[in-house]
């Protein structure tokens, strides 16, 4: 648990600072075998999952730029293939899960993600939850910008797999992909499905609690029972999972969602204490009133910083 929250508020703090020098000397990267030629890579920052074969490597997000020799290295080790990281796809822009970009693309990988990553990661601009959690991101280096960009899915056929990105709408964030390798049976929800509690919404960024709660449940009821599911941030988990996180964010928009019907100002609902019996999920990222306050604009559709698709 300690490592997962240090590893979360590393995240934020870099968030935070993009500017500031983080120091990733420290930071290992452990490699563990989920199923098929699929593997997840912890390290600073969202999970990787990486398929790893003799035609070459597929990464899904890729941690903080300092990072990446670290996790070529990590790749190598496994003792599968010389071949390099041929494609990456992201499964947001948030950049604790992108920052690893330029340095892939500089050695020859293909960056893909859904259109709106790269013009949020082209633009820069406000993330949050529209209450205390706010951050301001810098425009990315351009080597940075995914150099294919879709908008409902694609596909990426290596090693035997498919390896298929699926949008979800306004979710973690408006750019959301979840990635499924059927063949292993692997999913990598990006930040749709994390383990540090309540979840950051990037309202700011064209979440939502409705949207999440959505890819949530179209997972569940799409893929198959067993398939092996990698949080955003987290430990290796299951659709059972999935299941108790998509009914704590469905009973908990319930209890706001009826305040707010009621006229309940913010304050009033935070002063009420509204989301107490689901206090276990109440972390040092988003606590009990950053969930409040999360929930109370998502759900109150308080207008986010408006944003122009370039595609
Ligand atoms: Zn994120």
């Amino acid at each position: 648990m300690r490592r997962i929250l240090a590893t979360i508020i590393a995240s934020l703090l870099a968030v935070v600072a993009v500017a500031q020098e983080q120091d990733f000397s420290k930071v290992e990267i452990r490699a563990t075998h989920v199923a098929g030629n699929v593997y997840l890579l912890e390290g600073a920052g969202g999970n990787i999952a990486a398929l790893v074969g003799g035609d070459g490597i597929v990464l899904v997000d890729d941690e903080f730029a300092p990072l990446a020799p670290k996790i070529a290295a990590a790749l190598k080790a496994l003792g599968i293939t010389d071949k390099p990281v041929r494609y990456v796809i992201n499964t947001h822009y948030h950049f604790d899960h992108t920052g690893g970009n330029a340095p892939f693309a500089g050695d020859g990988s293909t960056v893909i993600a859904h259109d709106n990553v790269r013009s949020r990661m082209a633009a820069g601009g406000a993330a949050g939850n529209g209450g205390s959690i706010h951050m301001t991101n810098k425009p990315a280096d351009p080597a940075a910008l995914p150099v294919i960009t879709f908008d409902h899915d694609v596909t990426v056929h290596l090693d035997g797999e498919d390896v298929r990105a699926l949008h979800v709408p306004a979710g973690h964030t408006d750019g959301d992909a979840i990635i499924f390798f059927p063949k292993a049976n692997v999913v990598h929800m990006g930040d749709d499905f994390v383990r540090y509690g309540f979840p950051f919404i990037d309202v700011d960024a064209g979440g939502s609690v409705d949207g999440l709660i959505k890819a949530c449940e179209l997972v569940i009821a799409t893929l198959p029972a067993d398939v092996k599911v990698i949080p955003g941030h987290g430990q290796l988990s299951t659709l059972a999972d999935v299941r108790e996180y998509v009914q704590m964010l469905k009973d908990t928009s319930a209890v706001v969602a009826k305040a707010l019907k009621q006229g309940k100002t913010l304050e009033q609902m935070k002063s009420a204490k509204l989301l107490d019996p689901w206090s276990r999920y109440s972390g040092d990222f988003i606590n009990t009133n950053a969930f409040i306050e999360t929930l109370y604009n998502s759900l109150s559709h308080r207008p986010h910083a408006p944003f122009v698709r370039h595609n």
